[in-house]
């Protein structure tokens, strides 16, 4: 915690005065151009692989970047895709997924998770991902399910009836990204989004 209490102040002291114009403006406005959806793990940082500005992505992490296909209910993602999209007007999502992510090699590897219930049940919304890469060579196995992981997320996107609606509309593209550790490059996916007259 002390590091983060001295970052804090390393913020308020070098940081927030040279940018104070831009957060004046956004301290009453909100418009992101971008729905970033990412994993959770700390090595991947949207607004730093971007070189985004405060206010210009609206980011939802989750655990394998994965985006639950839509069913009606109370869902914290689900909310937060649509007020993205239909309340804030997004005009691109980008579905990121990135390397040696620790969902993806625990479904490629099959570790045991017994003892982790509620990652165990968050990974079946993976499961249309792993069917993608049966007879992949093992070597390649973490990789190929990065890769088929993203395409599958931004399919469950589609479902979802505020993307559906506004891709539709074409107001709204959608982009698969995989971000490399190790090398720093972002390659981005070729991606056939179901049309929502399919996904529906
Ligand atoms: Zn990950």
């Amino acid at each position: 915690m002390q590091d983060l209490s001295e970052g804090v102040a390393q913020f308020q002291r070098d940081v927030y005065p040279a940018k104070a114009g831009l957060f004046t403006h956004l301290a009453t406005n909100h418009r992101p151009s971008t729905l970033f959806i990412s994993c959770s793990d700390a090595r991947v940082v949207p607004e730093l692989i971007t070189q985004s500005e405060p206010g210009e992505l609206f980011v939802i992490r989750t655990a394998g970047n994965l985006v639950p296909a839509y069913t009606p209910g109370p869902d914290g993602v689900a909310a937060s895709i649509e007020y993205a999209v239909s309340v804030l007007g997004v005009s691109d999502i980008v579905m990121c997924g990135h390397s040696a992510c620790g969902a993806m090699t625990a479904l490629a590897e099959q570790h045991d998770l017994s003892g982790a219930p509620a990652i165990a049940d968050w990974l079946r919304h993976a499961d249309a991902s792993l069917a993608r890469i049966a007879g992949e060579s093992r070597a390649q196995e973490v990789d190929v399910l990065v890769r088929e992981n993203v395409i599958a997320q931004l399919a469950n996107l589609a479902t979802h009836p505020s993307v559906a609606r506004a891709l539709t509309a074409k107001s709204v593209t959608l982009h698969g990204w995989v971000y490399d550790i190790p090398s720093g490059t972002v390659t981005e996916l070729r991606t056939s989004v179901p049309s929502p007259a399919l996904a529906a």
